[in-house]
């Protein structure tokens, strides 16, 4: 009933927003054909736009490099603009930024990184600063922006990846002996990773555990207004890694065995993992001191915001990978998790979001809705679709006593006008903030029409977009 009576005033304050001016106030028509002046579509503003909803996450995953890593810096700030007034119309509050560790060493300035034509988009230095840019221009909007970032996996890089790299000047210098080794790779004969095109790191080298939560300390330093960070998937691609002498010696000390019978342990399935009781305990070591200690990290910063992590919404999938999340919820050390939840049939969905929340015990839980998915864009949903699946998670709040917390969509190039038109009229048809927050939200909406959206063009993909897929297939170079 309180919760009635502040919403009706929230509610009479926004509507004097509206008399105030709206989208006018907010200034959004700044760029020559990507608005059309507030008031011109008066007819299409939607009555219930501006009031505000129950709180829960509305989350798109966006590439910032993919997207706007263009030849002019104009034509990039006004294609983000484009971007954030889009994410806005729909009703979203929360942009996931994508970046991996190369990207974070030219953010930081590490002058290979910083001057290289490959990640100079990061260097704020450089002309324009995308993402100190996309952080306050989203935060006009209502919108709050997360550093998306893995910590262990895609290690793929035209430069030394960062953390294999021994001469950096600005960041902890590393080695490529922190990589990961597949036991395939040890069977071909590398006894360590430093003769292997390593893609992720060895989640038990404490050195690259404690790199990462250096570089996330500087990068929240230099962003205040990051609102929070999300972790993708921080474990091993494949269950057969790691075998590296590090996780050779660490079985060693847990079963004062012979080291080399680690490999004995060590399967490139999931189910035997669970046959074996000796096998996960090496594997999830080094991800549980992370998964703590980042938390402990980002508590210690006493600032407002969340910590999310996403990946498979199946725990017998992600363990043998290292991604403990049974463990880590229970120990509050995931407060809020995002299983990926990539069908377009929705018992499936449910079925699946389920799973996940009765393994979940005491975290959030807010899954990723798929628009487009696939390595190859293998699979889509409708508008509708998304919208019955955004419904769906509401309705499945409390399951198993587990808050359902929203839902993130991915990923951001996928959302069209169409899919913004249905959101803003059906799930998002009023605007909410995250329910981490305790504000209110008031997004300006309704003023553009299907028309302006489709004259809109918020992304470019430029020639390292095409290149940024090859290397996703193919491996990494040193
Ligand atoms: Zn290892």
């Amino acid at each position: 009933m309180a919760e009635d009576s502040s919403r009706a005033e929230r509610s009479v304050h926004t509507r004097r927003r509206i008399l105030r001016g709206g989208a006018t106030v907010l200034g959004t028509a700044t760029v020559a054909g990507e608005v059309t002046a507030a008031g011109e579509e008066a007819g299409s503003t939607l009555d219930s736009t501006l009031s505000t909803g129950d709180p829960e996450v509305r989350a798109i995953y966006a590439m910032p490099k993919w997207y706007w890593d263009g030849e002019r810096v104009e034509t990039n700030r006004a294609r983000m603009r484009q971007f954030l007034n889009r994410v806005e119309e729909t009703g979203l509050n929360v942009i996931y930024a994508w970046i991996e560790s190369d990207g974070v060493a030219s953010l930081l300035g590490e002058p290979a990184y910083a001057e290289s034509d490959e990640y100079d988009f990061w260097n704020p230095d450089r002309g324009w600063d995308p993402l100190g840019e996309l952080i306050t221009g989203a935060a006009r909007r209502g919108i709050e922006v997360h550093l998306w970032y893995s910590f262990v996996r895609y290690k793929r890089s035209a430069l030394p990846i960062p953390e294999f790299n021994p001469n950096l000047e600005v960041l902890p210098t590393g080695g490529r002996d922190w990589g990961a080794l597949s036991k395939s790779q040890y069977e071909d004969g590398h006894e360590d990773s430093t003769t292997v095109d390593a893609g992720a790191l060895c989640v038990n080298e404490p050195e690259a555990r404690a790199w990462a939560l250096e570089v996330l300390d500087r990068v929240f330093e230099r962003y205040p207004g990051l609102a929070g960070l999300h972790i993708e998937e921080p474990g091993y691609l494949d269950a057969e890694q790691c075998v590296c002498p590090r996780c050779r010696g660490l079985y060693a000390d847990f079963y004062d065995d012979d080291p080399e019978n680690y490999l004995d342990h060590i399967y490139d399935t999931s189910d035997p993992y669970f046959q074996d009781e000796m096998a996960i305990p090496v594997k999830s070591a080094g991800t549980d001191a992370f998964a703590e200690s980042l938390y402990e990290w980002w508590v210690s910063r006493d600032a407002a915001g969340a910590l999310s992590y996403n990946g498979s919404w199946l725990p017998e999938f992600d363990i043998p990978r290292g991604r403990n999340w049974p463990t880590w919820s229970a120990e509050g050390w995931l407060p809020y998790y995002a299983p990926q939840i990539y069908t377009s049939d929705l018992d499936v969905y449910r079925g699946r979001l389920e799973r996940t929340m009765e393994t979940l015990s005491d975290s959030v839980v807010a899954p990723v809705t798929g628009i487009v998915w696939g390595s190859d864009r293998t699979g889509s949903n409708d508008a509708a679709t998304v919208a019955d699946e955004i419904e769906l998670v509401r309705s499945m709040d409390g399951y198993a006593d587990v808050t359902a917390g929203g839902t993130g969509l991915f990923s951001g190039s996928a959302l069209t006008p169409d899919q913004t038109v249905v959101l803003r009229t059906g799930p998002y048809s009023e605007s909410a903030p995250p329910h981490w927050s305790s504000g209110e939200n008031e997004q300006t909406r309704g003023d553009l029409t299907m028309a302006d959206l489709r004259a809109q063009d918020p992304f470019s993909f430029t020639p390292y977009w095409q290149r940024e897929l090859t290397l996703a297939g193919s491996g990494r170079s040193q």
